[in-house]
């Protein structure tokens, strides 16, 4: 496996980063123990960090395989917006992840100077965290060029993880071309960039080559996370990337089944799913409705539907 240099001031890493939100019970694809397997499977195989978040509530499920694999690095992400939540993430992640040091810490989706102003001081926390080594690189993931414009001017941040595919599926603020120009501003002041939805939350599966291509040719990104929920998706993924052939039964093995959001006949219509769809994929018309088109399969929604209505099937 491609090993990358994150920016300036970031590690080497493996050019595949291991998408965990793929193997937590946020998207419900496998069991707990299942995706341990493949995540064990993908390290074996030359993934040496992990990308996960509060939100996927997956840090129990991490935490043995970590402790097999001491020198595999992690990412973790969260919300906090005070300096005290911000200490209660960064605990929640050493205690659940059985780190005292954490590699990598993000605040989680930014939209912009505005939304990181909002968080500031939660950002100082994680800098504080940082000069007494609790936290080795910190920074921002986002969905919006103007997160990513304002993540490059942010005092600090070594490293950023926004939303990047072939088709721009995801960005909610502008164009594909206007993402691109937000990456490269950000490669020029050294930011270490490895990007997110690669695959655009599925839509782009059936031409999984493309999609990896398209993103392994941008300057400045110089890694991907994978969401990958199978062995054969890490074979398929980990081949393509070192120029080796697919062979036919795998890449019959991966191929692209259309998933998506369904909403339960019971939806009481609360709107609670709608407050936190990043992509306002979600609308009301008594009930909860999706826009399959805008809907990137996160599984965000349905851990806040207090009648379980959301599944991603
Ligand atoms: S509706 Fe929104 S929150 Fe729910 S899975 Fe789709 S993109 Fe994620
Ligand atoms: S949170 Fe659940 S019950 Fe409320 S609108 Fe969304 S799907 Fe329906």
């Amino acid at each position: 496996m491609r090993a990358v240099k994150l920016g300036f001031r970031g590690p080497m890493v493996s050019e595949v980063c291991f998408g965990s939100l793929a193997i937590s019970p946020l998207q419900g694809r496998v069991t707990e123990s299942e995706g341990q397997a493949v995540l064990e499977y993908a390290i074996e195989r030359g993934v040496n960090w992990v990308d996960t978040a509060e939100i996927y509530a997956n840090y129990a499920q991490l935490k043995p395989v970590l402790a097999r694999h001491p020198d595999v690095r992690v990412v973790s992400k969260s919300y906090a917006v005070t300096g005290e939540q911000m200490r209660r993430s960064l605990e929640m992640a050493r205690q659940g992840l059985q780190r005292d040091v954490l590699d990598f810490f993000l605040l989680h989706e930014q939209e912009s100077a505005l939304t990181l102003r909002g968080h500031r001081e939660a950002w100082e926390e994680l800098l504080r965290a940082k000069e007494t080594g609790m936290v080795r690189w910190v920074g921002i993931s986002t969905h919006a060029v103007a997160g990513v414009r304002a993540g490059a001017l942010q005092p600090g941040l070594d490293v950023m993880h926004p939303i990047i595919n072939r088709q721009g599926i995801g960005i909610i603020d502008g164009t594909l071309e206007e993402m691109l120009e937000a990456i490269a501003f950000a490669q020029e002041l050294g930011i270490g960039l490895y990007a997110m939805k690669v695959f655009g939350g599925g839509h782009l599966g059936h031409s999984p080559q493309e999609a990896l291509d398209f993103v392994r040719a941008i300057p400045g990104v110089q890694a991907m996370a994978l969401g990958m929920s199978s062995q054969a998706e890490v074979d398929y993924n980990l081949r393509f990337l070192a120029g080796q052939k697919i062979p036919e039964v795998l890449a019959r093995a991966v191929q692209h089944r259309e998933r998506k959001l369904v909403v339960a006949e019971w939806c009481q219509g609360c709107g609670k799913c709608l407050e936190v769809c990043p992509q306002g994929a979600l609308y009301l018309e008594e009930q909860a409705k999706v826009n399959a088109e805008a809907c990137v399969l996160c599984g965000y929604c349905g851990r806040v539907c207090p009648h379980f209505c959301l599944k991603i099937v």
